[in-house]
């Protein structure tokens, strides 16, 4: 079988790309090495930040995209920012409004807009019950315009021909396949979980660092980088960030339908709710992924092990997380005493947030996550998380050094790791989402999306990844679909 366009990845700039490319008429097939579609995209929370949508104008919100542009830039520190592909992120956020109206067109619901300064107005868009409503939409999508999915099928080679990219190698476990194409699109995700990608280009001591999602292994920018693409800002990562360890059960949006009419309801319910109820839902996603605020540390925080020990200066980052990955484990516990806890109980001091949505404090940690925040005397505490209680004892004591606290109703948070949420390295990629080579030359059939295709931009803040894993497949499949048909079209 011979198909226009093959896509690496399952997630969501794949079945972006994938969707995109089955609406141009174009034979689309998608691999997927997990047994399962979703990749990152499947676990994210699903904020999608754009501007000049209906969801804003309905809310009497005036924005433009030109303003948004130039907020977008006000994230990332200076140093990070200035290595940023202006263009590329401009030319992103001028199409990111048409990709939520398309996301709308699929089924997904949305809320919002909400507020993320220092975006100068709301720009946040949510989509009910979680990011992988977006997943559910397109995988539907893909199978009712007759696309191919198969999952468990690793792609470990382009294959070329006549200069250009004509098809991939994969592997399902047992044997090979080759399967020959028109175009290809590379759509697979981030490298947040490769030791090997990130000590090369970030340093060693980042080793022991793990992503988030343990499959963001890479592997699209092996293959990028085998053909020649050029890849840019491999050592940018978002993180690495102190967060509590996920609870064993499915996080609650998880639960909620994220198709049909199930999904409709949700989404409706959502849009008229009362301001407090939504805030309530949003806090137990703050509780599920969020990371303990540094303002926490500097306030005194201790950052112990397993052997109830000190092991850094916890206010410096980013030691304080490389230490943290190699502890025991790879895991820390945060001690707050009765003074901190009563601190962080009342804004200005909260444990968590998505600045402006909600803030969660000790009590909703307790309440919500009692696998990660316990409060008591020091021996319930010790107990509960396994601590030795006479380590316990004699490092709390010594950091208080002799001064007045009450050892009888402190909080511990944890267990926590030191973790990377995306890493934004990509190759080089022009308007079309054709890959460059090292002298900005387009490999002839390649394209990229999402995260591999990150181009060079900085997309720091809130909502951006996914509007670009979004945004990037819906013009990469356009693309790839018409060189396929013309293969004049990627000249
Ligand atoms: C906990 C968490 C929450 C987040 N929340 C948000 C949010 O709310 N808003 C936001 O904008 N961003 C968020 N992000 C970041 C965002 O989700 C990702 O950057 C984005 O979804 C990446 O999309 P992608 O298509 O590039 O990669 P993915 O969605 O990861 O898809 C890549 C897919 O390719 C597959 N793959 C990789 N290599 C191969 C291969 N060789 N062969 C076959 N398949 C392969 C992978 O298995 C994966 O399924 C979050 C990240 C995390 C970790």
């Amino acid at each position: 079988m011979q198909y226009d366009v093959i896509v690496v990845g399952g997630g969501g700039s794949g079945l972006a790309t994938a969707v995109s490319a089955l609406q141009e008429g174009a034979r689309v097939l998608v691999l997927e090495k997990n047994e399962q579609l979703g990749g990152t995209t499947g676990i994210a929370i699903g904020s999608f930040t754009t501007a000049e949508t209906r969801f804003q104008r309905s809310a009497g919100v005036s924005d433009s995209v030109r303003d948004h542009i130039e907020d977008a830039g006000k994230f990332a520190p200076p140093e990070i920012e200035a290595r940023n592909n202006d263009e590329l992120r401009a030319f992103f956020l001028e199409n990111s409004a048409d990709t939520l109206t398309w996301m709308e067109s699929l089924g997904v619901q949305f809320v919002g807009p909400h507020p993320e300064p220092p975006n100068r107005q709301p720009r946040m868009h949510n989509a009910t019950a979680g990011a992988k409503a977006y997943i559910a939409a397109m995988q539907l999508e893909v199978q009712r315009h007759g696309g191919d999915i198969i999952c468990a099928a690793r792609v470990r080679e382009l294959i070329r021909d006549a200069g250009r990219v004509a098809g991939v190698c994969y592997w399902n476990g047992t044997v090979e396949t080759r399967v020959s194409s028109h175009t290809v699109v590379l759509a697979g995700g981030d490298y947040s979980s490769n030791p090997e990608l990130i000590a090369r280009y970030k340093g060693d001591q980042y080793r022991e660092i793990e992503g988030i999602n343990p499959f963001a292994d890479g592997s699209s920018h092996d293959l990028a980088e085998q053909v020649g693409a050029k890849l840019l800002n491999m050592d940018i990562t978002y993180g690495p960030e102190l967060r509590f360890v996920a609870g064993a059960s499915k996080p609650f949006q998880q639960w909620l339908p994220a198709t049909g009419r199930g999904a409709r309801l949700v989404g409706f319910l959502a849009q008229r709710a009362p301001r407090w109820l939504v805030k309530k839902m949003i806090k137990r996603l703050l509780v599920t992924w969020q990371h303990p605020e540094d303002a926490l540390f500097d306030d005194g925080a201790i950052l112990l092990n397993k052997r109830a020990r000190r092991f850094v200066d916890e206010t410096k980052w980013p030691d304080r997380e490389i230490a943290t990955a190699e502890q025991e484990d790879k895991t820390g516990f945060i001690y707050l005493d009765k003074a901190l806890v009563e601190r962080y109980s009342q804004w200005p001091h909260f444990i968590s947030t998505a600045p402006d949505i909600a803030y969660a404090y000790a009590r909703d940690y307790l309440r919500l996550r009692p696998d990660v925040a316990v409060r008591g005397d020091l021996a319930k505490l010790a107990a509960a998380r396994e601590l030795p209680i006479d380590e316990l004892k004699k490092t709390i004591q010594s950091q208080r050094g002799g001064a007045e606290f009450d050892a009888n109703d402190g909080m511990l948070l944890g267990p926590v790791k030191a973790y990377f949420t995306t890493t934004e390295g990509g190759a080089a990629v022009n308007r079309r989402l054709q890959v460059l080579d090292d002298c900005g030359e387009p490999i002839r059939g390649l394209y990229a999306a999402g995260q591999t295709g990150s181009g060079g931009m900085v997309l720091f803040g809130h909502g951006l990844h996914i509007a670009w894993a979004l945004t990037s497949g819906r013009l990469a499949g356009k693309q790839a679909a018409a060189e396929a048909t013309d293969p004049t079209a990627g000249r």
